[in-house]
């Protein structure tokens, strides 16, 4: 469906060739298993992360540090790629890359980095990125986890930390934690190695969404960390909302693939079912939905593609990501859910993607911003009043 706009001739060789490695990675590997990690909300992420480190996925836009250093643009169409297989597949690549490796690298000193990009680059260590607590999703600047600084004679002494952090993406198979903390100088954030006493992460299970993605509930007792664990160059809230802005970025595109695989299974089935001896395809019905829907999935791709040449030029302004955002989960969402309704009742079976699709979606839509978190952005950008309180 997307080769209705040539799409394709917006995006360099290189994006491209990168690209169809994912695709086939995705078509090869990660599509034979998917339905049955989904089914037993099982999901081999440590094996994974090691793969997809292989094919350089795992912070590929950073530069150094054994990261690719691709365009966002690759970043954005190796999130499609992957969300084309599985949202919660295209989780793990977001929230090692863009959260908790983007965090490091972009807020760490320089010892942070070399302990711990090369190792996350790789998928040898296991990143995960806390913000959410229970009590604050929308307004993380409530958060109740509080780093205390202990006593020493020259100002340097160890950091406490006590606090919850909830619906952390590989919460309990991380091996290093970014925790964000209030301390008496406003937010900041930790490097946390899971294995520190205090530290326990429990799966949060019975998930009808993102089944394929491991989530946790963080407690944090007392954990004792030395002076060097604070990242230096994050403070206050606009250090891990840089790290957000970074993750949405690769929605804004990976949306789209759970949307382009949902129509892709859906005219092969309409093309292939008989009803009332007709192709499915054929009644005019079917094909205003798929008209409609491939008119959406398009508008969609041009505007993540415009969006990533934005910020390859460095010039990305921050309410275009909630343009980006808002648009591409919710249209994404709505061609799930109405390609459920050409395959019938085979729509709500795992045989097909989208019903898995649309229950992924719904944590899409939310996580990263909701879509009235991100409507609030593009409404104060438009009438220079905050709404968000
Ligand atoms: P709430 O903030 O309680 O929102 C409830 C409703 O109120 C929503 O509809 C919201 O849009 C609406 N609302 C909020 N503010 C306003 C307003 N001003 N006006 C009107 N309506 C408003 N977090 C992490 O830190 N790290 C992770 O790795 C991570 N992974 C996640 C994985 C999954 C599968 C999910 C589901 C969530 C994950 N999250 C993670 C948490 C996610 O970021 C939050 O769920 C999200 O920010 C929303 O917070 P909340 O769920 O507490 O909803």
């Amino acid at each position: 469906p997307l080769a209705l706009l040539d799409t394709d001739s917006l995006v360099s060789e290189e994006d491209r060739a990168m690209r169809d490695t994912v695709r086939a990675f995705v078509d090869d590997r990660l599509r034979p298993e998917i339905a049955g990690w989904y089914e037993r909300g099982e999901v081999p992420v440590r094996d994974l992360a090691l793969e997809f480190g292989k094919l350089g996925l795992l912070g590929m836009h950073l530069e150094g540090y054994g990261c690719a250093g691709t365009s966002a643009t690759a970043y954005g169409l190796a999130c499609l790629e992957m969300e084309a297989g599985d949202s919660g597949l295209r989780s793990i690549v977001s929230v090692q890359g863009s959260l908790a490796m983007y965090a490091i690298w972009k807020h760490g000193s320089p010892e942070q980095k070399e302990e711990w990009l090369p190792r996350m680059a790789t998928g040898e260590a296991i990143g995960c990125f806390g913000l959410t607590e229970p009590d604050f999703g929308s307004n993380p600047g409530g958060m109740r986890t509080r780093a205390v600084r202990d006593a020493a004679p020259d100002g340097q002494g160890d950091w406490v930390l006590t606090g919850n952090k909830m619906w952390i993406t590989n919460g309990s198979v991380a091996d290093v934690a970014v925790i964000w903390a209030r301390t008496d100088e406003g937010v900041r954030g930790f490097v946390v190695p899971t294995g520190t006493p205090g530290f326990t992460a429990t799966e949060i299970r019975h998930k009808m969404s993102l089944r394929a993605s491991v989530t946790a509930e963080l407690a944090l007792d007392g954990v004792r960390l030395p002076a060097s664990a604070m990242l230096p160059e994050a403070r206050g809230l606009s250090g891990p909302l840089s790290c957000l802005t970074e993750a949405r970025f690769g929605i804004i595109f990976g949306a789209l693939g759970a949307a382009r695989d949902c129509l892709e299974t859906t005219i092969a089935y309409a093309r292939e079912r008989e009803i009332f001896d007709r192709q499915l395809a054929s009644y005019q019905l079917t094909q205003a939905k798929l008209a409609d829907m491939a008119v959406e999935l398009g508008k969609g791709m041009l505007l993540a593609l415009h969006l990533g040449r934005l910020k390859d030029e460095g010039r990305l302004p921050a309410p275009a990501i909630s343009v980006g955002k808002l648009n591409n989960t919710r249209e994404a969402l709505a061609i799930a859910r109405e390609c459920r309704t050409i395959l019938g009742a085979a729509g709500i079976t795992l045989e097909y993607p989208l019903m898995r699709h649309a229950n992924n979606l719904e944590s899409v839509l939310t996580y990263e911003g909701t879509s009235e978190v991100h409507q609030l952005v593009i409404g104060q950008a438009l009438t220079g009043e905050s709404a968000f309180r």
